[in-house]
């Protein structure tokens, strides 16, 4: 037998836009397809149109794109497989509706919504669940009960109908999950019989999910713990339409939990908790409200795809930072944790401060003039390039930069009151304005020089290097903070360290 050509599919339903748990689905898939040269697919699950939000395709598209995650084959895209809407493709999957039901798979039910709510307020009543199955379908209105004449003539009247898959009785589904090992299910105690065809003409997840990855030759699908339950179904599906030899294998990736341990991190979390969990930005068309997102929050997205690809996974070693291509390269789902992952917000920060710092000054003085010149400010190249070089290190995103070097670009236009009360004599004027003389004499104004001139000044002088470092620098910087004075000096420019000198010796009253 010739070994089957590896094709895996992120098949999300445009109900929202996808958080960390959505992305990490698909960032497995795609690890999983590129190290066995296999291809990943993007195909929308739209078939819910009572679900469907506007926008939320274009956002997943966005999002995987931003990620460095390129799917092989999906809309906009292409591929032999198409098309990749389930919407578009509807008149697909009708037949194997039909086909179903030809075989004693499935059958067509009439039962309304309304009819179905109260059974199941009845059974919740006697502190039971109802459900469609086994136990109940044989005193329901569907066409296990009715004749085929009555079938038809409801079917031809107009009456709304549903298909629905026929559990067998008592089975046990016994199915090794490639991460979870073998799992059992019984039909009897754990299965209904879920609607497969709506009247609409539209088929529901459970049909159109089977018959595309049957159709799009899919090898093996990586989805979300959540789909476990569906397993069993979907198993059937693939005996009932005769695809058993071909059908995928499945893994199911443990869930995504909060940062306190309990409970699936849910696309509200971010907001409550005060971290994204949102790749991009994303407007709620309902609420107009923009939600927070890894994008928007500085976080590089090598720094995010790490970040997820840990949630869940590890390589069994000590080595915790990966590019994408290390990722593919180390990527088994052999190695994925059974149990959840809870989401760490800080150890967010930390995989991106690692990022940060890998970056040179450089690209990081590119990112940084951006800033800037949203804040108004010009500046040369060599400025900027100066001023992150020294700042860097205390940095974990771009936009610590300006809070670390924001004194580099405006003066002081208020000045520490802590450093003044301790720091700030009543001679400390005038010794500034001598400072100030001594450095308008300063041929050479780089760091080096200037700090020469400077300790032989001091040491003529006998004045304690404290008392004037500390208020040069509130002079310079406002405050106590900030890298090395000369390198200060020496990048602010001769004439704007005298004028700040200046400036400060004025306005700090003792
Ligand atoms: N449309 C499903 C979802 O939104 C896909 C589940 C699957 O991968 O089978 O997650």
């Amino acid at each position: 037998m010739t070994k089957r050509k590896v094709r895996v599919r992120f098949a999300p339903s445009p109900t929202g836009p996808m958080h960390i748990g959505g992305v990490r689905t698909a960032l497995f898939n795609y690890l999983f397809a590129k190290k066995h040269g296999g291809d990943f697919l993007l195909r929308i699950e739209d078939t819910d149109q009572a679900r469907f939000v506007p926008g939320a395709e274009e956002y997943i598209i966005k999002s995987l794109k931003w990620c460095g995650i390129n799917p092989d084959e999906g809309p906009g895209i292409g591929g032999n497989f198409g098309p990749y809407r389930q919407s578009e493709r509807k008149e697909i999957y009708k037949k194997y509706a039909d086909q179903l039901v030809e075989l004693g798979w499935a059958y067509i039910a009439f039962d309304s919504t309304e009819e179905i709510e109260k059974l199941r307020n009845e059974a919740e009543a006697n502190k039971e669940t109802f459900s469609y199955g086994i136990g109940t379908r044989g005193k329901l209105n569907n066409s296990l009960n009715l004749s085929d004449e009555v079938v038809k003539q409801k079917m031809e009247a107009g009456e709304n109908y549903v298909i629905r898959f026929k559990m067998p009785e008592d089975k046990d589904i016994t199915e090794t999950d490639l991460i979870r090992g073998s799992v059992t299910f019984n039909t009897t105690k754990s299965l209904d019989d879920k609607v497969l065809f709506k009247s609409d003409g539209m088929p529901t997840y459970h049909l159109a999910n089977v018959v595309d990855d049957h159709l799009m030759e899919i090898s093996h699908v990586i989805r979300g713990e959540e789909w476990l339950p569906s397993m069993p179904l979907h198993v059937l599906l693939y005996r009932a339409l005769g695809w058993e030899d071909t059908r995928p294998k499945f893994a199911h990736i443990p869930l995504t939990l909060k940062p306190q341990g309990k409970g699936k991190l849910s696309k509200r979390d971010g907001d409550k908790m005060g971290f994204p969990v949102f790749p991009l930005p994303w407007k709620d068309p309902k609420t107009g409200e923009t939600s927070r997102s890894y994008f928007k929050d500085g976080y590089f997205p090598e720094a995010f795809i790490n970040l997820i690809a840990m949630l869940g996974w590890n390589p069994g070693t000590e080595q915790e930072f990966f590019s994408l291509d290390e990722l593919i390269e180390a990527f088994d789902l052999e190695r994925m944790v059974k149990s959840g992952s809870r989401f760490d917000p800080e150890k967010a920060k930390w995989f991106n401060k690692h990022y940060f710092q890998q970056k040179t000054v450089e690209q990081l003085a590119n990112l940084f003039k951006a800033v800037l010149i949203e804040k108004g400010i010009e500046v040369s190249d060599e400025k900027i390039k100066n001023v992150v070089a020294e700042v860097k290190e205390r940095c974990e995103f771009v936009s610590d930069l300006w809070e670390q070097s924001s004194y580099f670009f405006e003066a002081p236009d208020s000045y520490d009151e802590k450093t003044i009360k301790k720091r700030w004599k009543e001679d400390t004027p005038e010794k500034l304005a001598e400072i100030a003389g001594l450095f308008g004499g300063v041929e050479n104004w780089e760091a080096d020089s200037i700090k020469e001139s400077f300790s032989g000044f001091m040491n003529k002088k006998e004045w304690g290097f404290g008392a004037i470092m500390n208020p040069l620098r509130l002079s310079l910087v406002g405050g106590n903070m900030g890298p090395d004075l000369f390198k200060i000096c020496e990048i602010l420019g001769k004439e704007e360290t005298i004028s700040r000198i200046n400036i400060a010796t004025v306005t700090i009253q003792n």
